[in-house]
């Protein structure tokens, strides 16, 4: 399995990083770390964990949402596996007392597979993490996200204003890159210019440019987002807002005539009304530029061949403080041969989205507070996270307790 991989370290003194001389436990445990690699990258883990215990590494990949066992190292070989990312990673094998990063890829096949990874030490030693992207062409459109047939029409009609500023939001992991490129596919057209800038590009469109800021590089990202906003595209997509001058950037390029989708992390869609201005952005900038705000989660999806429903009670209605239909039902997992006895399978999304009226705009730029402009949205018809994810729980796509924990 090994021998069909490629791995391209970042460094270039490193030719082929397997091929190192080295002593027998050595060499075992290069093979070792990759065919944990190689496993991972075959069953579509996203991350694998070396977790360091007392005694050793205890190692876990996550796919989906859950991590599970792959593997142990002993004590003894902790330091050689930790060596081993590094060299893949091109990081410094002489320290290990400070966190440090690194990036290295792999061909399998036609898939190119980008892999980050961190590392940072604890009191049982270093613990790693790596980071698995696959680069795939993006395949999802918008109606495949899961999103209630109300938000996705809203949704579609912003995107056809086709100008301003689209503000994908939500936690990490929430799926947010997914929906801007799915947004992406809905409006690119071969006579438009569509670009990108990421840290991480996980999705490729035919006819979209994209790039991304390298290690240790000159330029801030800030200036990226400015220079990439020179180049005069239609449709421009911003990888992760988090500060003041990446937002201004964003949101100044958002006063051309374009589309401008960016991911920004925040717990709801006022909020990421709130962040912006507390980074320093202009109310009436953001009144003037914002077309539509998107925040969202994704939790597990209930396995439908063995859900359990049950009768919701009054003291759970009222707790919820939502309006149930009559003799509404409720799921909770179970688990059976077809979800692993898991009791899921796969995920679904929760989404909120925002359009701005007249009257938010005003509230914005007057600086109301974020409580009367979140009640003016729901005034407005906004339906919450909260809502849609009751909605989904109706369905039976998802447990109560799964969506409350995520909002
Ligand atoms: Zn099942």
């Amino acid at each position: 399995m090994v021998d069909k991989i490629t791995f391209e370290s970042q460094k270039k003194q490193i030719d082929d990083p397997l091929k190192m001389k080295s002593a027998a436990d050595e060499k075992n445990v290069i093979q070792e770390v990759d065919k944990i690699i190689s496993d991972a990258i075959e069953t579509g883990a996203t991350e694998i964990h070396f977790e360091p215990e007392q005694e050793g590494y205890l190692i876990r990949a996550r796919q989906g949402t859950l991590l599970s066992e792959v593997g142990k190292v002993q004590e003894k070989l902790k330091g050689n596996v930790a060596n081993r990312l590094k060299v893949l990673g091109g990081m410094d094998i002489t320290k290990n007392k400070i966190p440090q990063s690194g990036f290295f890829k792999i061909q399998k096949g036609e898939k190119k597979i980008e892999l980050y990874v961190y590392i940072l030490p604890t009191l049982y030693g270093e613990s790693i993490v790596i980071k698995i992207s696959y680069k795939v062409s993006a395949t999802m459109r918008l109606n495949q996200l899961g999103m209630n047939p109300n938000v996705l029409n809203e949704y579609i009609k912003a995107l056809a204003k086709g100008s301003g500023l689209y503000l994908i939001t939500g936690p990490p992991g929430s799926g947010k890159r997914t929906t801007a490129y799915a947004s992406i596919l809905e409006i690119i057209k071969p006579q438009l210019l569509a670009m990108g800038f990421d840290p991480i590009i996980k999705y490729e469109i035919a006819g979209m440019v994209q790039g991304k800021p390298e290690e240790k590089s000159e330029f801030t990202f800030a200036e990226a987002i400015s220079s990439l906003m020179k180049q005069e595209p239609d449709i421009a997509y911003i990888g992760d807002i988090t500060n003041e001058n990446e937002a201004r950037a964003t949101i100044q390029g958002a006063f051309a005539k374009r589309v401008v989708l960016a991911r920004m992390t925040a717990n709801d869609t006022i909020n990421a009304i709130q962040n912006l201005v507390d980074m320093g952005v202009q109310p009436f900038l953001l009144a003037a530029s914002l077309t539509a705000i998107i925040n969202q989660r994704l939790i597990r999806k209930l396995c439908p061949a063995c859900r359990v429903p049950y009768q919701v009670d009054e003291a759970i209605q009222r707790e919820l403080g939502i309006k149930l239909p009559e003799n509404a039902r409720f799921f909770k997992a179970k688990g059976c041969p077809q979800c692993n006895n898991t009791g899921y399978q796969g995920v679904v999304a929760l989404f909120e989205l925002y359009r701005p009226s007249e009257e938010l705009n005003k509230m914005i730029v007057a600086k109301e507070t974020i409580q009367s402009i979140r009640a003016q949205a729901y005034k407005e018809g906004l339906i919450s996270l909260k809502k849609d994810g009751i909605s989904k729980v109706l369905m039976g796509l998802a447990t109560l307790e799964d969506v409350l924990n995520s909002l």
